[in-house]
């Protein structure tokens, strides 16, 4: 099994690699996150242990570099508890585990061999209403071959949208699942939102696709 330790803290990375090469694993390092991107870009790692502050290329953006190049190995992100990201973040970027710097090596090893277990995941199926495509894999939004920029958040709700196509989902169901649980403003959010993306999404191309369900909510559909 081989692993593609990334990681900048040559300390650190030295103690890693020992230690798995002492559980029986292949280990490279990379000490930066360009020549992270392209060992890991290479295809021939089973799993990738990527450090988040790396120099030269941010662990996320290396991650979503290796995705958009349909690089499917398992990753296993690492961060220091202070970053500026968090788990959700790593989760939302497409990493498979996530771990906290200092971590037990016990935990990293056990986290390492479920993932080797489940292998490498497959690509997300692209979501679509007539023109209207959304990549979770690469979230990426487009309009037939215009690519539309979304915030996270109007991300979030078109792609509940598109989850549910054709029902009508209510704005608490949109706002349970596009906000933080402990989000306490009112649902009115939602509303907004919904007016962001239809500025996006359906009026530049003269289209209707997300239909207001008078006191329930909205359902997006195949724009006529
Ligand atoms: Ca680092």
């Amino acid at each position: 099994m081989r692993i593609l330790l990334v990681e900048d803290e040559a300390r650190l990375a030295e103690t890693v690699r020992r230690g798995l090469a002492a559980e029986g694993f292949v280990v490279d390092v990379a000490r930066d996150g360009f020549a992270g991107l392209e060992q890991a870009a290479s295809g021939e790692f089973d799993v990738v242990v990527l450090d988040i502050m790396l120099p030269g290329m941010h662990g996320y953006q290396v991650l979503r570099e290796l995705r958009a190049r349909e690089v499917w190995t398992p990753v296993l992100m690492l961060s220091a508890k202070d970053g500026e990201y968090d788990q959700a973040d790593a989760f939302d970027l497409g990493a498979d585990d996530y771990l906290t710097k200092p971590f037990s090596f016990v935990v990293l090893v056990a986290r390492l061999r479920a993932l080797l277990r489940r292998g490498a995941p497959e690509r997300p199926a692209i979501l679509t209403a007539g023109s209207l495509t959304l990549d979770p894999a690469r979230r990426r939004v487009a309009r037939g071959d215009t690519t539309i920029m979304l915030t996270p958040r109007e991300y979030g709700v078109l792609e509940y949208l598109l989850r549910n196509k054709d029902d009508v989902v209510t704005k608490a169901a949109i706002l349970r699942s596009v906000w933080d649980s402990n989000y306490e403003g009112d649902d009115n959010v939602v509303e907004v939102y919904v007016g962001y993306l239809r500025r996006k999404i359906d009026a530049p191309f003269g289209l209707t696709s997300i239909e207001t369900v008078r006191g329930v909510g909205y359902r997006l559909v195949e724009a006529a």
